[in-house]
């Protein structure tokens, strides 16, 4: 008597899955990769070998009713219009669906184009195929997911904007109680670009086109959209710019102000930058003293410090601004609030002009610099939120507009929450 194995037992049941495959038509199988439902069916398809296209046509039975876009009450058809969409790809050949869609006849609504099951209105692409365009866009550029789609990067921003553009809408920001705003100029300085971010889980709340004055006015709109109010924020970290303080001080009146060392250290390369021009005006040569003298001894390279170290000892005045910027650095990084004084006698000493004035400045905004001093709430964001912004252009290369750029850094550093459709039929 024979005895059937357990390979006998899997043998037979993949013949049955074999035959069950070969007796269905491909038309049924596309049915089932596609997951319709809703009355559509795949009623014929066409495969082109040499130029890996594959056009899939999708219809309806006679007399299907559909829902009115408007109202959602099903109504008979009146008539069709044939849409084209891009699907992801079967077998590595191009794929589109092709359907007639229906324009429903509402009583009340009138002749309105209906919706389909498998694509958003006025994409031109399938759920699937957007869902898989936002996977690639978090792991590459758009440039490098339009190249590996064989799409234009027109197409691809289209539905980024969508989707970043729908989850930031509906972002909530009613937590949001300590904010930090940034001001940098965009491609060759000639735009300034506004960074506004939520200073506690350091999300970019919002990044404006304009200058920080306007910014504020932007976000104290879009905040009570976002499900928050002014009086909700506590705190704003910026820079010492007065129109920008008097904006905030109307904007945000329960809000601490507070300056941090990177916009006070800012301000310090500024004023070394002076005493240097001050220099030359004299007549004397600083040939490379620009780049020696500017930035953190870690970003210069040899040659640049020791041209630094040279220039300081030839002329006491250089020598003296710049142990004045590096021991404000130091202080800053600490939390002595009597060093700052110290440092600001010394400053208003130094017969400085431009220290003399930075003292005074840091003097008049002594709250907000001390409260920098005590909450450290922003070390290092400013830094870090650049660093990402810096990502988001490189991310968004070529992009042809400040929206893309928008859409790529809220993408990037604003931990969006993606409503995206299934990667697979459900
Ligand atoms: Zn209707």
């Amino acid at each position: 008597m024979a005895v059937l194995t357990d390979s006998d037992k899997m043998a037979g049941l993949q013949r049955v899955r074999m035959v069950k495959l070969e007796s269905m038509d491909a038309n049924k199988l596309f049915d089932m990769a596609l997951g319709l439902g809703s009355g559509w069916t795949v009623t014929k398809s066409e495969m082109n070998i040499e130029s890996r296209q594959l056009k899939l046509w999708l219809d309806f039975a006679p007399g299907t009713l559909f829902a009115c876009p408007k109202c959602g009450e099903f109504c008979a058809v009146h008539d069709t219009v044939e849409k084209t969409w891009r699907h992801m790809d079967f077998w590595q050949h191009t794929t589109e669906l092709i359907a007639r869609v229906p324009r429903t006849d509402c009583p009340e609504h009138g002749v309105l184009v209906a919706a389909v099951p498998w694509a958003r209105e006025g994409s031109g692409f399938t759920l699937m195929m957007e869902a898989m365009v936002m996977l690639l866009s978090q792991q590459m550029s758009v440039l490098a997911v339009a190249k590996h789609l064989g799409e234009q990067d027109t197409r691809i921003w289209r539905i980024l904007r969508h989707y970043v553009g729908q989850a930031h809408q509906e972002a909530d920001w009613s937590h949001v109680r300590e904010i930090m705003v940034d001001e940098t100029s965009s491609r060759k300085g000639h735009r300034y670009v506004t960074s506004i971010v939520d200073a506690k889980s350091r999300d970019l709340l919002l990044l404006v086109e304009g200058r920080e004055s306007q910014a504020l006015e932007v976000f104290c709109q879009e905040l009570v959209a976002h499900g928050g109010c002014p009086d909700q924020i506590e705190l704003i970290c910026m820079d010492m710019s007065p129109a920008f303080r008097k904006g905030a001080r109307k904007a945000f009146p329960k809000a601490r102000v507070v300056f941090d060392r990177f916009h006070i250290m800012q301000m310090a390369g500024k004023a070394l930058d002076e005493v240097r021009k001050a220099l030359r005006r004299q007549g004397i040569d600083l040939q490379g003293g620009l780049w020696a003298l500017r930035g953190n001894e870690w970003t210069r390279t040899q040659e640049q410090l020791a041209l630094r170290k040279a220039l300081c000892q030839e002329h006491p005045k250089l020598g003296r601004a710049m142990m004045l910027r590096e021991l404000l650095q130091d202080i800053l990084a600490g939390e002595d609030i009597e060093s700052l004084k110290w440092w600001c006698t010394r400053a208003r000493r130094s017969r400085l002009e431009p220290f003399r004035k930075l003292a005074d400045s840091i003097r008049e905004h002594w709250q907000g610099v001390i409260a920098f001093m005590e909450t450290r709430v922003t070390n290092g964001l400013i830094e870090a939120i650049n660093g990402l912004l810096q990502l988001a252009k490189r991310m968004a290369r070529g992009f042809r507009s400040f929206k893309n750029f928008q859409t790529m850094a809220y993408l990037k550093t604003s931990n969006l929450k993606l409503n995206l459709p299934p990667l697979s039929p459900t």
